[in-house]
């Protein structure tokens, strides 16, 4: 397949990861270049988050090696890993409900008032709404809203690399394509994208490459081309 990887941003090799007797993560294996969207695809519980998790350190891995710009990561707290250049947006757009939406924003931010005054203008290039209800509460905006939120959040720090976990969840069909667009602006502006989905066909339309997990093993990989065509796809999402 020819799906070579453009650079060697991410590599995460031979990953295993047990909540107790469960595996979830069973030998792992996958690279994400500088400049890529990456389709993370697969039904509930086939270990995407837990992947994610992982790479952020959040979840720690019993097996194998996540290397982040050339670094071994094992030992390296989420905080570190955040300085180091790692965006997470969690599943379940997890905003501050009670904060302005311009506060959801510059908390996330450890930046200097300038750097983070930037940022702030970047993001709103990116999510126009989020300027028009930059006073409006966390939870007065629609689910789409707060999922551009969510993303915007974890882009203050302007990473690198972008772990974006389900960004579709509960977001109809047309603000879930609203999303995607945003997803290859963000590529575009220099942020490779790892994205977990379940919505196999909107994410491949936003990746430039995919793997897909069924239960905690990646069972094909491919270019989104490649992936379309290939019945492996729809059965391991729709099948578990
Ligand atoms: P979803 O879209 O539902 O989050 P997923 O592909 O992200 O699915 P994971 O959440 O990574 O899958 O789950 C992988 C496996 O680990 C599943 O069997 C799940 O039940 C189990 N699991 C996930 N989190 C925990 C936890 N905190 N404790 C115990 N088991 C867990």
């Amino acid at each position: 397949m020819s799906d070579k990887p453009t650079g060697e941003l991410l590599e995460v090799e031979s990953l295993r990861a047990r909540y107790g007797e469960i595996v979830a993560l069973d030998g792992v294996s996958l690279q994400v270049g500088a400049g890529e969207v990456v389709a993370l695809l697969g039904a509930n519980g086939a270990g995407k988050s837990t992947l994610i998790k992982s790479i952020m350190g959040i979840v720690t891995a019993t097996e194998g090696a996540i290397r982040f710009r050339g670094q071994a990561l094992a030992g390296v707290s989420p905080s570190a890993r955040a300085r180091g250049g790692l965006g997470y947006s969690p599943e379940g757009r997890r905003v501050f409900p009670g904060m302005s939406v311009r506060d959801n924003l510059l908390v996330a931010s450890r930046a200097s008032a300038r750097v983070t005054a930037a940022q702030l203008n970047e993001i709103h290039q990116l999510f126009p709404a989020l300027l028009q209800k930059e006073h409006a509460m966390g939870w007065q905006l629609s689910g789409g809203q707060q999922q551009m939120l969510a993303i915007g959040r974890a882009l203050m720090s302007n990473p690198r690399l972008l772990l974006l976990d389900e960004p579709s969840l509960g977001l109809s069909p047309v603000l879930t394509s609203e999303v995607m667009t945003r997803i290859r602006a963000i590529r575009d502006r220099g942020t490779a994208v790892l994205l977990a989905e379940q919505n196999v066909a909107k994410a491949l339309e936003v990746a430039d490459r995919g793997y897909v997990m069924q239960l905690g093993r990646i069972v094909e990989h491919g270019t989104a081309a490649q992936l379309e065509q290939s019945p492996l796809v729809l059965q391991a999402v729709l099948g578990g």
